[in-house]
């Protein structure tokens, strides 16, 4: 069996794999972001976890597929700007140079895209919309059976979609109104805040965001148990995803939405399993089934590793 290396380069980790051509991980080595690192760094970083990964194989892996959050230039092999990390203009290609191994360089979400279609719940769909609602919000979509890239490959920067014209929030990205900004795992706390100086009423939770920026993690702790406040910004982000989800919904006519990504996978109850109700009132299209990723979190990497093996178009 063919093998590779894959690289997911996440908000807040960075995870890389030694995989097979049909998405079976070997080995896998899940590294932190180092938030104040310079671009010399991130690359040295790099060429230690794919060495240490591929072990005694690396002479024979096929090549190195790079699935990376924020914005790109994929002719150019470049992270522009990522807004949760330090990164700025970080081309990966001395990793060619370096390993003398071909490159595939992707957005994480069109990567997780990539991996849900060969390998996950849209195998024997040709229309299919993945969302990641992790510490920010991408996704990647295929349409007619073709995965969509863009002019840089920054097609569905969907995170950063206006969902809020009134712009209460500010988002990462300096921008004003974006998804990512209210329902991720960086949004949830400032949705929190937003929403509790409108609250009627007295509960825990409300008291702690008052207080204090809160976790995303304790908006959905609080929720478990049954705190009304927590319960209501649970309800509010449903709302906002559901619009979200229903704006792509009338753009790509999918036949499957398929969401993962930390938080939504954590919290499948209270992410997921809500939204087809909602997404079915809000669509002018016919909605599509919704469910959550099969391949759980590690979407973006195993698109990296399959990448390597053939894509539908040309960079
Ligand atoms: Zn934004």
């Amino acid at each position: 069996m063919k093998r590779s290396v894959g690289i997911d380069m996440g908000g807040t980790w960075i995870r890389v794999a030694l995989g097979t051509e049909d998405g079976v991980i070997l080995k896998k080595i899940t590294a932190p972001v180092d938030p104040l690192a310079d671009n010399a760094s991130i690359l040295n970083q790099l060429e230690t976890l794919i060495i240490e990964v591929s072990g005694d194989s690396l002479k024979e892996i096929k090549g190195i597929g790079i699935a990376a959050a924020g914005k790109l230039d994929i002719k150019r092999s470049t992270i522009i700007f990522s807004p949760h990390t330090s990164i700025r203009s970080l081309s990966v290609e001395p990793l060619h140079e370096s390993l003398k191994k071909p490159l595939t360089f992707l957005n994480d979400g069109v990567a997780a895209a990539l991996a849900e279609l060969r390998l996950g719940a849209g195998r024997g769909h040709d229309n299919i919309v993945y969302v990641g609602i992790g510490t920010g919000i991408g996704g990647g979509i295929v349409v007619d059976g073709h995965l969509l890239i863009g002019k840089e490959g920054n097609a569905h920067e969907m995170g950063h979609m206006i969902i809020d014209a009134g712009g209460a929030i500010e988002c990462d990205c300096g921008g004003r109104g974006h998804w990512e900004a209210y329902t991720s795992g960086s949004g949830l706390p400032r949705l929190s805040r937003l929403l509790a100086q409108s609250f009627v009423g007295r509960t825990p939770f409300l008291e702690r965001s008052l207080r204090a920026k809160v976790e995303a993690r304790e908006v959905f702790e609080y929720a478990r148990k049954g705190d009304n406040f927590a319960l209501s910004v649970v309800r509010e982000a449903t709302r906002l995803n559901a619009i979200a989800m229903a704006n792509l919904v009338n753009l790509y006519d999918p036949s499957l939405i398929s969401v993962g990504g930390g938080v939504a996978i954590k919290n499948v109850d209270f992410v997921v399993s809500p939204l087809q109700s909602y997404v079915e009132r809000f669509s002018f299209n016919t909605p599509p089934k919704i469910v959550p990723s099969p391949l759980g979190e590690e979407a973006p990497l195993l698109g990296s590793v399959v990448s390597v093996f053939g894509l539908d178009f040309n960079i």
